[in-house]
């Protein structure tokens, strides 16, 4: 039975998931209790909080990937993608419409679905940790605007993704992912400027003598005309963070209003060094240009893959071709898996590139102690473990490890 197939090959997956959250909440707390021995500066105080927050954290990434690809195959094996399908050909004869109606009551069902464990990760979780003050009314707000911008996002992906499959029988792998080059460049333009601020306040930085010194930073790193910006992030967070966003006019580095109202000046302008890091150094346009070789290699799978996978697929599933809008949650199931197993390589490069960011902070800023004590803040105040299991490094780890950077920033492990 063909179809057994793809049922195996889920289930293994799916197992798969569920161990690695097990193991990463028990860990190994021998490594993670190793202590730091750095002279001359406040190091993290290693709390139980701090420990069951982060094991809890690396748990639940597992967990919710395994959550969610449960729930996309129990919408296929209950037969509501073919339902939904069946109720927006029924609604309306144009078949963009169709996919736009089928598109948005799926979002809203995936959404629906696993609110149990958005509850719980991104409200009670904070909460119990007091890591954040937001009430659930305004938690719930924000959900809806995200559903409502993720069923937009999503009824332009299913438009373009079945448009080609459509009109290029034969070459709609091709025909994709040059197509979407230019549409991850849009988004990737558009997000600061159109998705953002749906959920956040972005105000230029009040005159003072902060914004005075982090010009001085940007005039020495030459960039001058950077646009820096201050985003009200407190009502979600009592976290702290900055990031670079945008791309041509678009570009920014953005400071969360927490990072400025709680942390000594010093280590405001050790943040701000690392960002102008990230700008200086295009960090945006190399992951950009990772995503589009990373889906070049897609292509080849899409050509030899494409037949197998509609043979293989249950017939319960009642999904007839690859242009079936039904076969959705598959391609989404297919979309987590690859991400999955390519995070670890993903990481590994966003790493570096963070490790660089550090090391430019460090050149521009010419203040090691305040970096250092940046870190010490990070750890203690996010409840980040500033020593985590390797594996978990290796899996979750967009940036080094706290231990790492702490160490660098002091000058005993210069690479
Ligand atoms: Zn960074």
């Amino acid at each position: 039975m063909p179809s057994s197939k793809f049922k195996i090959v889920f289930l293994a997956l799916f197992c798969q998931m569920l161990v690695c959250a097990v193991t990463a909440y028990a860990g190994d707390s021998e490594t993670a209790n190793r202590a730091i021995t750095l002279d001359g500066l406040h190091l993290p105080t290693i709390t139980e909080s701090m420990l069951r927050y982060s094991r809890i954290r690396y748990a639940l990434f597992f967990f919710s990937t395994f959550y969610l690809l449960g729930v996309l195959f129990l919408i296929m094996q209950s037969q509501l993608a073919s339902r939904l399908r069946d109720f927006a050909i029924r609604a309306n004869r144009n078949k963009v419409i169709q996919i736009v109606i089928f598109s948005v009551l799926l979002t809203v069902a995936i959404a629906l679905f696993t609110l149990p464990l958005s509850l719980g990760s991104g409200f009670y979780l904070e909460h119990v940790f007091k890591l954040s003050d937001q009430s659930m009314i305004d938690f719930l707000i924000e959900k809806l605007k995200t559903i409502g911008v993720s069923s937009v996002l999503n009824a332009i992906a299913l438009l373009i993704f079945f448009g080609v499959v459509k009109r290029f029988r034969v070459h709609w792998p091709l025909v994709l992912w040059l197509i979407s080059i230019p549409v991850f460049a849009l988004g990737i333009f558009a997000e600061p400027i159109v998705i953002d601020p749906i959920f956040n306040k972005f105000t230029p930085m009040v005159d003072g003598s902060l914004k005075t010194k982090i010009t001085e930073l940007a005039v020495k790193a030459k960039i001058p005309n950077a646009v820096i910006l201050v985003a009200d992030k407190s009502k979600q967070t009592n976290k702290m963070n900055a990031y670079v966003t945008g791309i041509g006019n678009s570009s920014r580095i953005v400071l969360w209003d927490s990072t400025i109202d709680k942390l000594p000046e010093d280590q405001v302008l050790a943040v701000v060094g690392h960002e102008i890091g990230h700008y200086s150094m295009h960090h945006i346009y190399w992951g950009f240009g990772m995503i589009v070789l990373a889906t070049l290699l897609l292509v080849p799978f899409g050509y030899l893959g494409s037949n197998w996978l509609i043979a293989v697929l249950p017939k319960r599933w009642q999904v007839g071709s690859l242009s079936d809008y039904a076969i959705t949650p598959v391609l989404m199931i297919l979309s987590v898996s690859v991400g999955f197993f390519t995070m670890p390589l993903f990481n590994f490069v966003s790493r570096y590139q963070e490790h660089q960011a550090d090391r430019f902070g460090l050149e521009l800023t010419e203040n090691r102690l305040a970096m250092a004590n940046l870190f010490v803040t990070f750890a203690e105040k996010n409840l980040s473990e500033p020593d985590p299991p390797a594996v978990i490094k290796f899996f979750l780890f967009t940036h080094p490890t706290l231990k790492e950077r702490i160490e660098f920033a002091a000058g005993r492990k210069v690479d």
